[in-house]
């Protein structure tokens, strides 16, 4: 058998992505939803569903659940795009904004995702960290952007996975001072209830990225979409791989996006229920949480690495960032329901304070 050549160069040394999934009674480790789509909507959805002709391609560009997004947000058809998960939206950035000889300006600790995505595309990535609390160092960025080189930035709102906004104002300021790409990755924005989408109509370089995967319970769907100029969006339909989404997604996310309004008890519940672990969190000696406006905290605390291991013993997952940089002994969990956040609290109070096993009771 012959050997085979190496892939390309940018390839090596990259990861591929590991979303660190285990199996656990309590899965609090990918910012999920705790709540699946009700039943009502279900049935809409499988209703909707056996109309689809499979023999035939699906709409491109989903020209109908576009219409509706554009409607909702007070803007037109060719403002909107579709795509399979906000992964996809993220990659087609890195296309169309980057590449070889061109610059993405990454403010870490953030989502992992933009830099492999600027790396996988030979695009140089400009590094600004954030702040030891992980506000944005704000003059920095805009000092970095008014160097000039920039092509393309990404301002996560609320930023994952340390859960902070970034300043409207702030944003505002960046758009005045750059002709660089910004997209605001608000992923989160309906915990929220912040978006910088009013602005779009005077700021040609904002691009918003949302994704039906958090508030609307689809991260098994793989629905994300941008808000944008109809110029820019114009530069990622170049990019998109034509069926990116199929027709089966189109019309489960029709039918939830149409009964959008069903979800915002659910989104309440998990804003109250954040509250709720960011108290028990302090409450805990040794614990720091960070304040979050999003369905997750982080919190740090000594021999965290240990901690998620002593948690996962106890039947609670969550995400270990004890060895990425800027994020030494922090670990991330996701709202879950009520029975899932007392479960993890008890779990990490006996974890921290040494006490015996309390196994979670089966809901
Ligand atoms: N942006 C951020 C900040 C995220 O955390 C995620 C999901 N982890 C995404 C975008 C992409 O989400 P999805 O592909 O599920 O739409």
């Amino acid at each position: 058998m012959r050997s085979v050549c190496c892939s390309a160069p940018q390839l090596a040394g990259l990861e591929p992505y590991d979303p660190k999934y285990l199996p656990a009674e309590a899965v609090l480790s990918a910012n999920e939803n705790p709540h699946d789509v009700e039943q009502e909507v279900r049935h809409e959805i499988m209703r909707e569903v056996k109309r689809v002709a499979l023999n035939r391609y699906p709409d491109p560009l989903a020209n109908d659940l576009r219409d509706m997004i554009a409607e909702a947000n007070g803007l037109d058809r060719d403002q909107v795009l579709v795509g399979n998960g906000g992964d996809e939206l993220l990659f087609n950035l890195a296309l169309a904004w980057g590449g070889p000889g061109r610059t993405f300006l990454n403010l870490p600790p953030t989502f992992s995702v933009y830099d492999a995505n600027a790396r996988l595309t030979n695009t140089t990535v400009a590094n600004v960290p954030r702040r030891a609390d992980f506000s944005i160092d704000e003059e920095a960025v805009l000092a970095r952007v008014a160097e000039g080189g920039i092509d393309y930035l990404v301002v996560t709102s609320p930023n994952n996975p340390t859960g902070e906004l970034a300043s409207e104002t702030f944003v505002c300021r960046l758009l005045d001072a750059t002709d660089a790409l910004v997209m605001v990755d608000e992923a989160y924005f309906e915990f929220s209830r912040q978006t910088m989408r009013p602005y779009l109509a005077q700021h040609k370089n904002l691009v918003i990225l949302r994704t039906f995967s958090k508030a609307f319970s689809l991260a098994g769907v793989r629905m994300g979409y941008l808000l944008g100029d109809a110029e820019v969006i114009r530069e990622f339909v170049k990019v998109r791989q034509p069926y990116s989404v199929d027709a089966v997604s189109q019309a489960i996310a029709r039918v939830v996006y149409a009964n959008r309004a069903k979800f915002e008890p659910g989104i309440r519940a998990i804003i109250e229920e954040r509250a709720r672990v960011v108290d028990g969190l302090k409450r805990i000696p040794g614990v720091k949480p960070y304040p979050s406006d999003a369905n997750y905290v982080l919190f740090r605390l000594e021999n965290a690495g240990t901690v998620w291991e002593m948690l996962y013993g106890r039947g609670v997952l969550v995400r270990d960032f004890s060895r990425a940089p800027g994020l030494e002994d922090c670990l991330r969990v996701s709202i879950g329901s009520p029975g899932e956040n007392d479960a993890f609290l008890r779990a990490l109070r006996n974890a921290v304070m040494g006490k015996c096993d309390l196994r979670i009771p089966s809901a």
